[in-house]
């Protein structure tokens, strides 16, 4: 008889326990050591590791919220078409051109831990993980932290790349993480705390916000009523609340038509807060009123036939510097 459980306890990913110098207990604010499937502080708070990779980093009560199960499928499911990898790139521009840092070391040694001196990226509601994966990708010698209070989000999130660890936290609650330990924050469509953002960024490090322009999504938004519009007072509301934290020092707009075929549609419309219980039947009526291409035969609800359906993206990058 083995002397040992059979079911030997997973243990945390490299990339998480090469992030515990800056990560720290939500609950005390001490530092944090992996033991026995957990990450425990010295004052005996523990934060179990989830079977799919991620810690959950949540004090207090721990109830959250966010993407539930079919949202959260549908953003992987879209991402993963590259439908917004235009968007990831204009991001990697950016952040290239606004963090130097990024770029300057040597890779990461394959197979071993981060250094602790490797650029940082924080995704604040990283959802599936695609622009934390994506930057990574482009910048070899960086590591990634993302975190989202949806658990369904964090196992895509969870294995999304080799160098990135995943947590689920609140972008409302105190982040569990050291002051100025941050070279590039990434806030893809996701809630802010521009407090949090300038206490846990470097000096030298950027905030990298992206978000939607008026025209976002118009042709389906125009299509499907269940589907908000842009608040046109929002940006006005973004730079109120950054301003006493952050200066801007560049803005970009990326604008695009996308083609959309019906199983996109349907999870752009999933992805929506405002529309996720849209239901697929209202939605099937909807698209079937959709224009029509120049033969008059629109397929876009039964998706046998190319669509002729495009919506536009329009979206707002922008970098700001910690005052
Ligand atoms: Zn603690």
């Amino acid at each position: 008889m083995p002397r040992y459980p059979v079911e030997v306890p997973a243990t945390a990913p490299a990339a998480l326990t090469g992030l515990l110098d800056i990560l720290r207990c939500p609950s005390c604010g001490a530092s944090l050591q992996e033991s026995e499937r957990a990450l425990r502080c010295a004052n005996r708070h523990t934060f179990d590791l989830a079977r799919a990779g991620y810690v959950s980093l949540l004090a207090g009560s721990g109830a959250i919220s966010g993407d539930d199960d079919e949202m959260a499928r549908a953003r992987e499911r879209f991402l993963t078409t590259g439908a917004y990898s235009p968007l990831l790139e204009a991001i990697g521009d950016l952040a290239a051109g606004t963090v130097p840092q990024l770029a300057a070391q040597s890779p990461v040694a394959a197979g071993g831990a981060p250094r602790t001196s490797a650029p940082t990226i924080l995704d604040a509601g990283c959802g599936p993980g695609y622009y934390l994966a994506g930057l990574l990708d482009r910048f070899p010698a960086a590591r990634g932290l993302g975190f989202d209070t949806s658990a369904r989000s964090l196992r895509f999130a969870a294995r999304a790349h080799a160098r990135a660890a995943v947590y689920s936290g609140d972008v409302f609650a105190p982040f569990p993480l050291v002051d100025s330990s941050v070279d590039l924050l990434l806030d893809v469509f996701a809630p802010r705390q521009p407090e949090e953002f300038a206490r846990v960024l470097r000096p030298s490090g950027r905030l990298v916000v992206v978000r939607p322009a008026g025209e976002h999504l118009a042709e389906l938004r125009d299509l499907i009523p269940a589907m908000v519009s842009v608040d046109p007072h929002k940006e006005e509301r973004l730079h109120t609340a950054l301003d006493p934290f952050f200066d801007v020092l560049e803005q970009r707009v990326v604008r695009y038509q996308l083609p959309l075929d019906p199983q996109r549609i349907r999870d752009l419309v999933a992805m929506t807060p405002s529309a996720r219980h849209v239901e697929v039947a209202d939605l099937d009526h909807l698209l079937a009123r959709a224009p029509q291409d120049d033969s008059g035969s629109s397929q876009l609800a039964g998706g046998s036939a190319p669509v002729p359906f495009h919506v536009t993206v329009s979206v707002l990058i922008s970098a700001h510097r910690p005052r």
